[in-house]
Order: structure tokens, then sequence, then C-alpha cells
């Protein structure tokens, strides 16, 4: 089947959906035997490309051990060696891993953790959250309100609670000509500040952002020394810092958590895409110190829970995909490979009269596009010119994630690549060109 027109799976309204049939490497194929190199890893979460060795065999290896032991009764020793091996990796003082099924769950758990770290420690009144305009953090409620995308939240408005959403860093649309990016980034981080003396600080229990915004902005990295501004201002006002590394996370930027570049430790750290790698959901909610131990001196556990959190076969998926990234390398060759990829892009694109931004860190990367380079003036929404691009691309065999401009109507359309960390030199410059084809076609 390679229409989803009479598809019997209750998703995307799309009526050309290929049918995937099976995955090598940097290539996935469908089943009318079409090859598409993996420009995105879909969203961000092919990190190892589609037939690794190592994680086909912990999840066989796995499955032939033990599938399932409700964490209500059991922990299991896949779960265990993967929480160990998050926290030893982790920066900062996290001491805990909460194991989950995906993204959204662990912002949904990290939320609840920081409302429950304060009622613990006695501060009841703090509830409020602050999230910036220019952010994406799952579908479920809780995530959804903290982000910023608007035409998710439009229909879902009535059902999400308050959070407050500040700028973005986006230098790119934000910083003004004779501003320095280090003044700018500043200027950016206080409007924490500003947000915190308007809501009063006592009421607040969080700021979430993520370090490098990945969905709605594509691979937009913050200014220098804005991330220290934004832990100093939430440390002088005793407010967790969550960091959304999702996306960003487990080596797509070039370290292992991209908040490592920025000098800075989280409260509270959330991970999933690239740690499943697309082989197992799984995501986790990864907590400091300070905040596992006013639970335990207190109530003595978190109140949360889903039936397949800490899964095992996800979990034994999880182990291998860090053993890979860590031990076996592959991260420590992400900022060599992802200097490649913008070399090849500024080739490409250097000079296109419609690219007006390429950016991002590591394998990580944004291409925003306009109308008018000199002015940065986006296309009319109307347009949809991501999605021709997206449409463009799979014609010529390549996936890659475009999105529209939701950032106060002022972003553009932009192209996120996250092409798996074995992309070799020959497959970036195919996907240059691809991509190059691609956006020809569609402007
Ligand atoms: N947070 C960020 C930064 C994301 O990019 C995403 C997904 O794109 C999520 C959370 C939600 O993750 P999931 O789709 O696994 O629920």
């Amino acid at each position: 089947m390679s229409s989803g027109a009479d598809s019997a799976v209750f998703g995307r309204s799309s009526a050309t959906l290929s049918t995937a049939s099976h995955g090598e490497g940097v290539y996935l194929y469908d089943t009318d035997g079409r090859q598409y190199l993996d420009g995105s890893g879909g969203a961000a979460v092919s990190c190892l490309g589609h037939s690794d060795e190592k994680v086909r065999a912990a999840i066989h290896g796995q499955l032939d051990k033990l599938a399932f032991a409700h964490t209500g009764f059991f922990t299991s020793e896949p779960a265990e060696r993967l929480a160990r091996k998050l926290i030893d990796n982790a920066p900062g003082d996290i001491a805990r891993a909460y194991l989950l099924a995906g993204g959204s769950e662990a912002v949904e758990a990290a939320l609840k953790l920081a409302r429950q770290y304060f009622l613990e420690i006695g501060q009841p009144g703090r509830h409020r959250v602050i999230a910036r305009r220019q952010s994406y953090h799952g579908n479920t409620l809780g995530a959804l309100a903290a982000g910023g995308n608007a035409w998710r939240r439009e229909k879902y408005a009535p059902l999400l609670i308050e959070v407050s959403h500040i700028a973005p860093c986006f230098a790119y649309r934000e910083k003004h000509a004779d501003e320095s990016l280090e003044a700018y980034g500043q200027r950016a981080a206080n409007e924490l500040e500003a947000e915190i003396q308007r809501l009063g600080p006592d009421s607040v229990m969080a700021f979430i952002a993520e370090p490098v915004v990945g969905a709605t902005a594509g691979a937009v990295d913050p200014a220098p020394g804005y991330f220290q501004r934004i832990r100093e201002i939430c440390d002088a006002h005793g407010i967790l810092l969550i960091l959304d590394e999702v996306m960003c996370g487990m080596g797509r930027t070039g370290s292992l958590f991209a908040c490592e570049q920025d000098g800075i430790a989280p409260d509270i750290v959330t991970i999933a895409k690239g740690l499943g790698a697309g082989y197992a959901p799984i995501g986790a909610m990864l907590a400091s110190e300070r905040i596992y131990r006013a639970i335990a001196d207190g109530s003595g556990s978190f109140q949360h829970g889903h039936t397949y959190h800490g899964h095992p076969l996800a979990a034994a998926a999880g182990g291998a995909v860090l053993e890979r990234l860590v031990d076996d390398g592959l991260v420590a060759g992400v900022p060599g490979k992802g200097d490649r990829l913008v070399q090849a892009l500024q080739a490409r694109f250097g000079q296109h009269p419609h690219v007006g931004d390429i950016r991002g860190r590591g394998l990580f990367r944004g291409v925003e596009l306009v109308e008018n380079r000199e002015t940065k003036a986006p296309f009319e929404p109307s347009r949809k010119i991501n999605v021709k691009v997206k449409k463009a691309a799979m014609a010529e065999g390549l996936i890659c994630y475009p999105a529209g401009g939701t950032v106060d109507g002022k972003s553009g359309d932009h192209i996120l690549l996250a092409p798996p960390f074995i992309i070799n030199d020959d497959q970036i410059d195919e996907l240059t060109d691809k991509l190059g084809r691609a956006i020809d076609t569609a402007i």
C-alpha cells in the first residue's frame, strides 16, 4: 500500500503518505522500492540510522529474557543500567532518572515534579510556569500549555493551564543591528527577570526552555551568555530551571547534553527522541540531587506513574543507544560532521536569494527560507512554502523536517536538518544537492 487514502491508521489526513518498508544505514525505503536519505532523522530521532546492529541485538536479547515487569512491583536490570549511565553522563548534580515512553511524558513529569518539590519544601504558593513563545514541549495538555506554538495550542486553549511566554533568544530575528550578540543575549534573558517580577517571584515554580530550539524554529542556538544569565535569574529567585532536551539532547548538537556547551546545569532535564534513536519509544526526566533529596526526605515518593514507564525492552534499547553514543564515540564525531554539513550548506545556499539564515550546532541545523534576503521578509504563510519543500524533497528522495512561521507572526519557513551521526561526506553532499533542488522546485 503506497497511498494513505484508505489507511486504517487514525493519524495524518494526508492521502499521499508512502508506506515505509525497511531501513538501512541513513536510508529508508518504501514498499514501492523508493529510497530516501533520512536528512532529519524523522524529527531528530534516528541518530544511529536505521539498522544499528548493537541496538537490535540488545532489544532481541532483552525480549528473550524479559519483556515487561510492572514498576509497581519490580525494577529491572536494563532500567537500572540505563538510569545509572544517564546520571553518570549528565551535567551538574543530576541524581535520578525517571524513564518514560517519550518526550511529552517527560515534560509532563518534569512539571509535576517541580510542583511536588515546592510542596515538599513548604512553598505551596509556587505553581506558575514561564516558558518561551518560540518553543515546543509536546502535545499532551501540560506540555502543550508550556509550548508557545500558537497553531498547535489554538484549538485546545480552554483546556490549557496558564503559562507565561517570554521572547525567545533568536538573534537572526530579534538582535538590533548595533547590538553585540552578547548584549542581545543579556537583553533576551532579562525578559525572564521582568516576567518573574510581574507575576510575583514567590508564585513562580519553573522556567522551561529548549537549549537549542527545534521544531518551532529550526535549530535556533542561543546567544553566548544567554543561558548563564537565565541560570543566574532562576537561582536568585529559587526557581527551577527545566531544560527540554527532547530534540537537541543525546549528542545531536555535539555534546551529549546541549546545555554543556552553554556552561550551565539544569535542575530538571528532559530527553527522548535520540535516546531511543527510533528503535524503541523511550524518554526520560532527570532530576537533581536537591529535588530528589527533598522528596526522599519528605513524602518519600514522586506521585506519578504510567503503566509503561521504565519498560525493560525500551530501557535495553536506550542503554545500547547510549553505549553507541558515548562509548563507541559517535557523539565525539558530531562536531566534525556538523562542520562538514555547514560547509556544504554554505556552499550551496550561502548566496541563495531565498535563504536568510543557516544556523544551529553539530548535526542539528536550520535553514530559514525568506521572500527577501535583505529585508528578511518571510513568505506569505498561505504559500505554504514549507509544505512544498517537504513534498519536493520526498520526490527527490530526501526526508527533511520543514515548518512554518510560528513566532509572533515574524518568523518564516524553515527546514530542520538532523541526519544520523553515521552520515558520511558523500551523503552530506547528496543531502545538500537534493535539498537545493527541492527548494528551487518549491519556490
Ligand atoms: N519537547 C521537544 C523539545 C520536542 O521537540 C518534542 C517533540 O518534537 C517533545 C517535547 C515531545 O516529544 P514526543 O513527541 O516524544 O512526545
